[in-house]
């Protein structure tokens, strides 16, 4: 579904971040990726959606040539993509499930949209994706008002309202502890495993890689240094 072909980026400024990248990723997949700060994982995330562009080698997913996509055609294939960041990027200062709403808001008229005014079917939805990673109780609650964890649950809602294919997460469990790193991992994998979404999940928490996903692709300095199935890294390591 994912598929990177000898792919480089290069910052402008001249530094190489990703060099030589070839890596194939199946539907219902759930990778991790690994390496030190700066190896360039979040990178390699962030090109899948086209947040950075390549310079050289092609990327595809489902066929499409990532590189070449613009305007609309960019905009439909962002939201078949989920994308799930450290910082959880949630307005702050509404209710939970106007955060998740704001996933429908391309398929809005404009005049809807500015007013903030859903269809039902949508607030519908926007409860339902809450209720699948626990969360319903605070539906009506201010996002501020929320632990960590519990926002990182709301962006997975915002995200799974998308319907995506694919999840792209960075970082995610990052700023949180150790119990509420584990609890978000549990949705990850209920939503990889009951809804056959791929996920592709950069952590630095090498424990958690191994024991979540099932296959880890390792980096360095740009380059893909181990690809394999999670059991394998303890003794190859
Ligand atoms: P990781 O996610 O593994 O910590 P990154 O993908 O964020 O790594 O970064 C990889 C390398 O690219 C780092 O050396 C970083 O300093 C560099 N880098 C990241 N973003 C930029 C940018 N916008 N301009 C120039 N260099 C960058
Ligand atoms: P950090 O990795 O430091 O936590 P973020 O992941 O929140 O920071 O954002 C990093 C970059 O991603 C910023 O350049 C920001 O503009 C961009 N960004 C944040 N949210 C989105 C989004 N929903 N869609 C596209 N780009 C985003």
């Amino acid at each position: 579904m994912i598929k990177f072909k000898n792919v480089d980026k290069i910052y402008p400024g001249g530094f190489k971040a990703l060099d030589n990248i070839n890596l194939t990723i199946d539907d219902g997949e759930f990778v991790a990726i690994i390496g030190r700060s700066g190896a360039g994982k979040s990178t390699l995330i962030r090109t899948i959606n086209k947040m950075h562009d390549i310079q050289s080698g092609e990327l595809t997913v489902d066929g499409l040539n990532v590189s070449t996509l613009k305007g609309r055609e960019l905009r439909k294939f962002r939201r078949s993509i989920g994308m799930i960041f450290q910082s959880f990027n949630l307005v702050e200062r509404t209710t939970v499930i106007k955060n998740v709403l704001t996933a429908f808001v391309p398929d809005l008229n404009p005049l809807r949209s500015f007013f903030g005014i859903f269809p039902k079917e949508y607030k519908l939805k926007a409860l339902d994706a809450l209720e699948q990673v626990d969360i319903l109780d605070k539906a009506y609650a201010r996002a501020d008002q929320l632990s960590g964890g519990q926002k990182q649950r709301v962006a997975l809602a915002r995200t799974l309202a998308q319907n995506p294919k694919i999840i792209l997460a960075d970082e995610p469990v990052a700023s949180l502890d150790p119990i509420n790193a584990k609890q978000v991992m549990d949705y990850f994998k209920k939503i990889n495993t009951k809804k056959n979404i791929a996920i592709l999940i950069n952590i630095h928490h090498v424990d958690l890689a191994l024991e979540y996903a099932t296959r880890v692709v390792g980096i360095s300095e740009g380059k893909i240094v181990y690809d394999g199935p999670s059991e394998g890294v303890n003794e190859s390591v």
